[in-house]
């Protein structure tokens, strides 16, 4: 059987690009081994602004215009609601943390996003004795919902294997790339973490970061905004908020810890005061790059083979720009930015 691709992963890098394939009618198989877990556990969150220092996520602005476009159009594809708009309300510290916050308003590319006026600590069972700033534009992607509703349409149309790829298996014949009864003309990696097992990219500095989110019941909480604070606290609806995350740069495994759910315990009475169960815990590993670059581009003896990764803490808002930027290279021959090429890593 001839395809123009295959696809390897099907989380959010896999699904940005398969969407272009789809809408530029090019034929394509995927192959999903349920390996790795970072887009099903997500917070989702997308948020213009790095809340630690008041600096400007990387082309935040370019991102959000291409990335909101794309889960609208998701969101009547699929005739669902993904896209939950809120503001993100970030708990000063200290007085020095609310006087970094106003020195922000002389960043132009920081400015647009943050509100003039600080809003008063009013909220019952929330910590704290410092005023919130408010972050516009922010918002969450239900990337559970998204990653499980794009399988199941692939499913549907046939166009989705539910097992592993073994990159032993690939064979190349003149410009083709050839495995098992397929022939594709590129096969594009989109395998999260689990590049670590991919003898053709993984020279590439990822680095594991293991992140780790509870969800609680807390019926006496009432926020509808994420609170921002050491760690995030995000509505869901009827009294149910995530809570998250950690940062582990040890543990390679996407399974729940006890440690883990430890952490969030303790820091999350830093934050509310209002009694709550927890209902869930997950797990994953954050794919993300040395540079805090993403990964794109083609391998440099294998043309045939591509490469979609390293998005890093924020898939949600870089996920789409960068399908549009490997599709551009790969179909249009349109050159990478040099910040994003896979191959600014010698091997
Ligand atoms: C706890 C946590 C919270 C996070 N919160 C946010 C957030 O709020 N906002 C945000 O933007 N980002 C967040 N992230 C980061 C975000 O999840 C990632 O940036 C993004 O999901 C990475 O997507 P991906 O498609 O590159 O990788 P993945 O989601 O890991 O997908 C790769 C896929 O490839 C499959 N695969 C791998 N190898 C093979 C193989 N050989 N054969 C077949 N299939 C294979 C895996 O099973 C997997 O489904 C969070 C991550 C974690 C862990």
């Amino acid at each position: 059987m001839k395809v123009d691709y295959i696809i390897v992963g099907l989380g959010l890098a896999g699904l940005a690009f398969v969407e272009k394939l789809i809408q530029a009618k090019k034929s394509f198989i995927v192959f999903e081994d349920d390996s790795q877990t970072s887009s099903l556990v997500a917070g989702g969150v997308y948020n213009p602004v790095i809340l630690k220092r008041f600096s400007p996520v990387w082309n935040a602005k370019e991102q959000l215009a291409i990335a909101l476009p794309f889960y609208e159009h998701l969101e009547k594809k699929f005739n669902t609601t993904l896209d939950q708009k809120f503001v993100i309300k970030k708990a000063f510290k200290s007085t020095e943390d609310q006087n970094n916050w106003f020195a922000a308003f002389d960043k132009p590319t920081v400015a647009p996003f943050l509100e003039d006026n600080l809003d008063e600590n009013t909220y019952s069972g929330v910590v704290g004795s410092h005023y919130f700033g408010n972050v516009k534009e922010g918002g969450r992607i239900d990337t559970h919902k998204l990653v499980e509703t794009y399988r199941h349409y692939l499913k549907k149309n046939h166009w989705i294997r539910f097992e592993k790829f073994y990159h032993k298996d690939i064979l190349f014949e003149g410009n083709l790339a050839i495995y098992n009864n397929l022939q594709a003309s590129k096969i594009v990696f989109c395998e999260g973490f689990g590049v670590k097992q991919n003898p053709y990219f993984n020279h590439l500095p990822l680095e594991e970061v293991k992140g780790e989110i509870i969800t609680i019941h807390a019926p006496k909480l009432e926020i509808d905004f994420l609170l921002k604070s050491t760690l995030f606290v995000l509505p869901l609806g009827n009294h149910r908020y995530k809570v998250g995350a950690t940062f582990n740069h040890k543990d390679k495994t996407s399974i729940p810890s006890i440690e883990g759910k430890e952490e969030l315990v303790e820091k999350l009475k830093k934050v509310i005061t209002v009694p709550y169960e927890i209902i869930d815990q997950s797990a994953g590993i954050r794919p993300a790059v040395k540079d805090r670059r993403p990964l794109v581009g083609v391998h440099d003896k294998y043309p045939q083979l591509a490469i979609l990764n390293g998005l890093g803490t924020r898939g949600v808002m870089i996920a789409p720009s960068m399908a549009k930027e490997l599709y551009g290279l790969l179909e249009e021959g349109i050159d990478l930015d040099p910040e994003i090429n896979c191959n600014r890593f010698i091997r």
